[in-house]
């Protein structure tokens, strides 16, 4: 990924993707539901106040089970939705005190962050937890698979603003030692061969749609699904077809979960 593919504001990316036009209740996908459950599972006993940073419409937010629960947010739209108490903010400066919460959820937020940022965002959620942190992000994603070229600047950029793959080894040292991390994953998916996804992509220019798609580095909206041409679709079915030769069984983890406890928690 070019290191100019990503726009300043992750926020107003949010706000010009599908990603908070749904309404909170609205169906779910099945792997979307999974990862939530199993988010849930990895609460403790014991939690009265949480605060999920991020949160969005609220999907995880409104089923958090937890008595207080509270949300933030940078982007508007999102927090439109919300039925539970919001305020606006960025995870690099929650106005929440130190402690404040039992519980700090924060699912599917940080791979979107410039990864400089990403030490002063774990070092607020773990200001803000009183006893745990509950993050989720994409595990291992394959960056290429949801990116798109841009035909007028050619600068390839992630659809949804992801802007680093990340894993275990991308938490380790990122909290404070005496911190204890348990991580869970959620939700297979079959990998794609490297090689053959960037034959798919960059060399045969059959990138992931999405009807909101938009440069977010100058701001084309002018973009094709690959199905809808001869060359598009042969590529993608036939990078496709000698993939699953390769990769017969979903057997890649798509969610990476991690739970932080703060010592005595
Ligand atoms: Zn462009």
């Amino acid at each position: 990924m070019s290191p100019t593919s990503a726009p300043a504001d992750t926020a107003a990316l949010f706000e010009r993707t599908a990603t908070h036009d749904h309404a909170p209740d609205a169906p779910m996908s099945e792997s979307e539901t999974r990862r939530i459950a199993d988010t849930i599972a990895m609460i403790p006993p014991g939690v009265e106040r949480a605060l999920d940073v991020g949160c969005g419409p609220g999907k995880l937010l409104h089923r958090l089970p937890v008595e207080r629960a509270y949300g933030t947010d940078l982007g508007r739209v999102g927090l439109r939705h919300v039925r539970r108490p919001v305020a606006r903010s960025s995870i690099l400066e929650l106005p929440f005190a130190d402690g404040s919460m039992d519980l700090v959820t924060c699912c599917e937020v940080l791979e979107h962050l410039d990864p400089a940022d990403l030490p002063r965002a774990a070092a607020e959620l773990y200001r803000v937890a009183g006893k745990h942190v509950l993050i989720t992000v994409p595990n291992r994603e394959q960056l290429l698979m949801q990116s798109h070229r841009c035909p007028q600047c050619d600068v390839v950029f992630h659809l949804y603003g992801h802007r680093q793959s990340m894993t275990e080894d991308t938490f380790r040292g990122l909290f404070p030692a005496e911190a204890r991390l348990t991580f869970g994953y959620s939700w297979r998916v079959r990998p794609y061969v490297p090689a053959l996804l960037a034959l798919r992509t960059k060399g045969l220019g059959a990138w992931k749609y999405s009807p909101h798609t938009f440069c977010p580095s100058c701001g084309n909206e002018a973009f094709t699904d690959p199905l809808t041409t001869a060359r598009g679709w042969l590529a993608w079915k036939a990078c496709g077809a000698l993939n699953h030769i390769v990769h017969p069984l979903r057997r890649k983890w798509n969610w990476l979960l991690l739970r932080v406890d703060k010592p005595g928690a």
